[in-house]
């Protein structure tokens, strides 16, 4: 019988934990992580197209279209006006083509009820269409400075590891319990910076695949290290 999935990682994980985890990661961070324009910037709609465009494409293939994409629609009233079949034009060659109608809805949304802006609550962010808990969670965190957890493919692999180390990492309870986890061990201060470390560490070190874990900040308080390759996807 499969053991259940202990939730409120706030009683599960030791603040010396948290404070072990916030410290490594971000020192991590500031020596390696990576110089992306999207980091630059905390404008909500910049922030936006990024994570959309993210969230199925590779960085260095996001990263011309990025350009060009804000080139063409700078705010959420020049995405707004623009003609359906310009906007799906812009977006090629990226695939996963429901994106680019996704943002152009949220631009039109934007202009028709929020003047042309993103508002900066969940609830109202989380009404939008294509704005689910992830991208909510970075728009917060990343453009208005709140203190927002993140949960995408890379951060869930990265908390699981650490932090759970066995079981099943893609179950619905897991999903849940990995955000716990994230909104404990999310900072008071440097949320930005903290959240931008989480998806990059995995992205880079702990990846999916052959994870540098003799490389890893984190490999002497990891409940996966060493990691076994036989152990997860
Ligand atoms: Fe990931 Fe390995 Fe580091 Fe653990 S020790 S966080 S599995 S890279």
């Amino acid at each position: 019988m499969k053991a259940p999935i202990r939730s409120h990682a706030a009683h599960l994980i030791a603040p010396a934990a948290r404070q072990r985890f916030r410290r490594r990661l971000l020192e991590w961070y500031r020596r390696h992580g990576r110089d992306l324009p999207w980091r630059q910037t905390s404008d909500p709609y910049h922030i936006l197209v990024s994570e959309v465009m993210l969230q199925q494409t590779q960085v260095d293939r996001v990263l011309p279209k990025y350009r060009e994409w804000l080139d063409k629609y700078p705010t959420l009233h020049a995405l707004a006006s623009a003609p359906e079949q310009d906007v799906r034009e812009t977006w090629r060659p990226l695939g996963y083509n429901i994106r680019p109608q996704r943002l152009h809805a949220i631009a039109r949304e934007s202009v028709a009820r929020y003047g042309g802006a993103l508002p900066s609550d969940e609830a109202t962010l989380r009404s939008f269409k294509g704005i689910g808990e992830y991208t909510a969670g970075a728009v917060l965190s990343f453009a208005f400075g709140q203190r927002a957890a993140i949960l995408d493919t890379n951060v869930a692999r990265v908390l699981f590891r650490v932090f759970v180390g066995r079981g099943n990492p893609k179950g619905h309870a897991m999903k849940r319990h990995l955000w716990s986890i994230s909104r404990t061990v999310l900072p008071r201060r440097h949320v930005f910076d903290f959240n931008q470390a989480l998806m990059d560490f995995g992205a880079t070190v702990c990846v999916a695949r052959k994870p540098k874990c003799l490389v890893c900040p984190m490999s002497s308080a990891c409940a996966a290290y060493p990691f076994n390759p036989e152990g997860e996807a």
